[in-house]
């Protein structure tokens, strides 16, 4: 099997061994999305994509013929390093930053893949015959190939410098407010025209100019900027996920200039999957999907949680020994955990303290808002991570009804989750979002750094001040452990 997959070395697109590779690599990357739709089968699917990127990357090894073993060995070496030198160090909370620097590289691949493919077709095979008026023949780059090698480097270039700017943005290098153009709409639109009407002249132009190419490039890098600029605050979630979809169509891209169907399905699996997600995360934020792909919604965004309000109301404050003896008489329990929880990486004392809890006969929820945290998925990650188990965890829609037969809400470092105002008051960043509703809880606790501080939208939150509602203001691990420690004595 191996000699027959090296045989095909010189002509890839066409070895049905090397098809048939591939075909199976793409088979596991569809269970492992497959498993990866629920936590219980979500290992499964983990070793699903481990196998079908081990089927793909052997496969690519044994057939390569554009650089040498040596020279890959050389490049695994050092992007491995470096990767594990940051996966080490990483804090989770800075997760999504990470993701858009690590999509920004993907899109930059696809242009340099499209550049070197331009400045040596013989290498990817791309030449064909062509006689022009005069009857004289030269070999030029087909026109397929210049369509695919343009869209790969427009698309990896809109994901390059979108992803930068995101960077930027959630890193806090940049503000995270939206900065809106006047006429964006008209500048965003008449970009995009001349990206395809350039790509269509450099499919018919013989030879491709260089000019075309560059221009191409250039203007796409410009709309990828424009793009992510006018997004900001609270609808920052939505433009991780867009980007990882438009990281996948530029990686399909690559993967029609280098001939290689497994990039061709990972990639369009990627776009497909990071699209779906797009879409049912602005769903959970009641925004418009096609306002998103068009860049610019969120206008009136104050975005970034850094500043804090000014307090004018009553509240109360609780203690540890209230929680822990309020939640211990309670015949049910909610948890709603948020940004904080992960700040303070107390996801393993609250799984201690719902452990607690239950032994003394109550039963203990855990309810996670789609945009909880500062990632899709990152309350769900950070409670797998300390089991959790599964079948305590809910989603929005399936446990927002049971608030009013709740006896506690127990709010752990949220706050723009549980924030009434995304119902109420049409003036705020967060208005149209679905929320938690805590307050329709018989008693309310809230984990909190102190009464000043925000939440990424940057808004009050009226739960604060309501009559069953009590203030912990802790680092959320900490007080939970003190809570812990009552719930023992
Ligand atoms: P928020 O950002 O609204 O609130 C976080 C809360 O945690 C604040 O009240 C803060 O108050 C508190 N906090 C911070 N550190 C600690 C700590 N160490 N101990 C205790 N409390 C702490 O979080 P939510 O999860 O409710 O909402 C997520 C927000 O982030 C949404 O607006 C969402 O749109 C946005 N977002 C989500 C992304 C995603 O993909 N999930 C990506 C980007 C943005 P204090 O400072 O007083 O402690």
């Amino acid at each position: 099997m191996l000699n027959l997959l090296a045989v095909g070395a010189s002509d890839t697109g066409v070895n049905p061994w090397v098809a048939l590779a591939y075909l199976v690599a793409g088979v596991c990357f569809i269970l492992a999305l497959r498993g990866l739709s629920s936590p219980a089968t979500s290992r499964a699917g983990n070793r699903y994509g481990m196998i079908g990127m081990t089927i793909a990357v052997v496969t690519t090894l044994i057939t390569h013929d554009i650089a040498s073993l040596p020279e890959i060995g050389i490049a695994i070496a050092i992007g491995g390093t470096i990767g594990f030198v940051i996966a080490r160090k990483i804090a989770m909370t800075a997760m999504p930053q990470l993701v858009a620097a690590f999509h920004s590289l993907v899109g930059l691949a696809a242009v340099l893949v499209a550049g070197a493919a331009y400045a040596n077709p013989g290498a990817f095979g791309i030449l064909v015959s062509h006689i022009d008026p005069t009857g004289l023949e030269t070999l030029v780059i087909s026109p397929v190939s210049r369509i695919e090698m343009a869209l790969g480097a427009a698309i990896g270039a809109i994901t390059f410098s979108g992803s930068v700017i995101a960077f930027l943005k959630l890193n806090g290098n940049m503000s995270g407010a939206p900065i809106m153009l006047p006429m964006r709409h008209v500048i965003n639109l008449g970009t995009l025209v001349a990206i395809i009407v350039l790509t269509a002249l450099f499919a018919m132009t013989d030879p491709a100019p260089e000019w075309m190419f560059g221009t191409i490039l250039v203007l796409a890098f410009v709309i990828g900027f424009l793009l992510i600029i006018p997004i900001g605050g609270a609808d920052m979630p939505v433009v991780v996920s867009m980007l990882n979809s438009y990281s996948g169509w530029a990686a399909a891209a690559m993967g029609f200039t280098l001939h290689n169907t497994a990039m061709i399905i990972t990639g369009a699996l990627v776009g497909a999957s990071g699209a779906i997600l797009s879409y049912i995360m602005c769903r959970a934020m009641n925004r418009s999907f096609i306002s998103v792909i068009a860049g610019g919604f969120g206008a009136e965004d104050t975005g970034g949680g850094d500043g804090a309000v000014k307090i004018d109301r009553p509240w109360k404050r609780g203690s540890a020994e209230d929680a822990a003896f309020m939640m211990s008489q309670a015949e049910q329990v909610i948890i709603i955990p948020g940004y904080g929880m992960a700040v303070a990486q107390a996801q393993h004392v609250l799984r201690e303290m719902g452990d607690l809890l239950k032994e003394k006969g109550v039963t203990v929820k855990y309810a996670i808002h789609p945009v909880a945290g500062r990632m899709p998925g990152h309350m769900n990650v950070l409670l797998a991570e300390a089991n959790v188990p599964y079948d305590e965890v809910f989603e929005l829609e399936d446990i927002n009804g049971e608030f009013a037969q709740t006896d506690v809400a127990f709010v752990i470092g949220a706050n723009d989750v549980v924030n009434p105002a995304a119902k109420t008051d049409k003036s705020s960043p967060i208005f149209g979002m679905p929320v938690f509703d805590v307050g329709k809880a018989k008693q309310v606790f809230f984990i909190k750094r102190s009464m000043g501080g925000v939440g990424y939208a940057g808004v009050d939150n009226d739960v604060f001040y309501m009559d069953q509602t009590m203030m912990l203001l802790s680092d959320a691990k900490k007080m939970v452990e003190e809570i812990n420690k009552s719930l023992v004595d």
